[in-house]
């Protein structure tokens, strides 16, 4: 049987960055990394962007060269999926059959997109963007002369996506079955203003508007007919409707967890010796008031698994990071930082109208996280009012000349 003293299953940004911190701690042990994936460790949010938008190859994505994993005896295990995790024997089961023996156990399986299950969800020119594998498939109807496409979802996948269709020239419309966008993780301002942004580079949006079903010549799309009743034409859609955390084996096991699996501060599952770091990993977040969260980001993929390999090297510490975020649609860059879960007011500085300003978030008072577009002065000092929780004069956080730094 095959083993390694830490497993690490996923290959994303949470699994690859707990196998370069684990090396950079010293450690020194076999390291094996399993992932369903066939590509090395790849970057995920240029996914939507850069990559789709073919301004960036796979090349520029890799987390590292392909050299660095050898280099540092980091064993990669591609096209590999777990099935089964058997915690008491600290074993995994793989797909093959394979058993695989570990003394530690990071899991970092992030997770799939979720899909469409309305009639005509399953025939072809229907795509999803999560994995590299997902946007060459969607490039290539691209290539191949797709032209009209209907994007289902207003959260930041299905905007980035529409930003990029827009500049191929593609004819696109946006379903998004909530009255306003980006309403899981974001304030009305912004939403309100990346509405308007999109109206105006020409996409045809769609608010409190679902699918109803997907239309089809029995085989491929031709179009979209709405919660409303219309049958919009399309040659592809895209489906952004957030993600189904990929933990199935852990739960399985016994982990705790309802909406991924539950860590404790330690990013500790309730297994023995099985870690979990990443969009899969449900945790009790400070910037969140405490709520148990999951966060769909680099930074946290990031910084659970630094935590995890300061746990496994003995040195543990309480995960605690500063929650930050970013988007870019055509020529705007968003940048956040905190989470603006239960805000209670939006503070604007700044000018939507000339298309920089920055949306302060107070709850009871106190500045819980900034949205700020083609603000970075805002966002690098505004950081330090969220972790402050600093509580400022509402007037003077809308004094777009006076420098955030100079409230606290
Ligand atoms: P992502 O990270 O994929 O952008 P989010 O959860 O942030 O995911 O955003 C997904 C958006 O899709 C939400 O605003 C949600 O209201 C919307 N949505 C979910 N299901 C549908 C659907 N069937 N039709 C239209 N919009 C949908």
């Amino acid at each position: 049987m095959d083993s390694a003293d830490i497993v690490i299953v996923g290959s994303g940004h949470g699994g690859a960055q707990a196998a370069i911190a684990l090396r950079q701690a010293g450690h020194d042990a076999p390291i094996l990394m399993l992932s369903r994936d066939r590509t090395p460790p790849y970057e995920r949010p240029p996914l939507s962007k850069e990559y789709l938008a073919g301004e960036k190859p796979l090349e520029r994505i890799l987390i590292r060269p392909e050299a660095f994993w050898a280099e540092r005896a980091i064993a990669i295990r591609l096209g590999t999926n777990v099935t089964e995790v058997d915690w008491l024997a600290h074993e995994l089961v793989t797909g093959d059959g394979a058993r695989i023996g570990y003394r530690k156990l990071i899991w970092a399986g992030g997770g799939d997109a979720r899909r469409l299950s309305c009639p005509g969800s399953d025939c072809e020119g229907l795509h999803t963007v999560r994995h590299r594998r997902d946007v060459d498939a969607l490039r290539a109807e691209l290539d191949a002369g797709a032209r009209r496409a209907v994007v289902v979802g207003g959260g930041y996948i299905g905007l980035e996506a529409a930003a990029v269709l827009r500049k191929f020239g593609c004819e696109v419309t946006l379903l998004e079955m909530q009255p306003r966008l980006l309403s899981r993780v974001a304030g009305e301002t912004l939403s309100a203003f990346f509405l308007e942004e999109h109206r105006r580079q020409g996409v045809d949006m769609r608010l409190d508007t679902g699918v109803e079903r997907i239309e089809h010549d029995g085989r491929r799309v031709t179009g979209v007919t709405t919660s409303n009743g219309e049958t919009i034409l399309a040659d592809i859609v895209i489906v952004g409707i957030g993600i189904v955390a990929g933990v199935g084996p852990l739960i399985a096991a016994g982990a705790a967890g309802t909406n991924g699996v539950d860590v404790d501060e330690f990013c500790r599952t309730s297994l023995d010796d099985v870690y979990a770091v990443g969009d899969c990993a449900a945790h009790a977040n400070a910037f969140a008031g405490g709520a148990v969260i999951r966060l769909e980001s680099v930074q946290n993929a990031h910084d659970m698994a630094a935590c995890v390999a300061r746990g496994i090297m003995g040195d543990p510490q309480p995960y605690h990071a500063t929650p930050w975020f970013w988007s870019n649609q055509y020529e705007l860059r968003l940048q956040t930082v905190g989470l603006s879960l239960d805000h209670d007011a939006e503070i604007i500085r700044g000018s939507p109208e000339e298309r920089s300003f920055s949306v302060v978030y107070l709850r009871e008072g106190k500045v819980i996280a900034l949205d700020c577009v083609n603000r970075t002065r805002d966002y690098a000092q505004g950081r330090k009012l969220v972790e402050a929780q600093a509580v400022i004069d509402p007037d003077l956080l809308a004094e777009s000349e006076t420098n955030l730094k100079d409230m606290l």
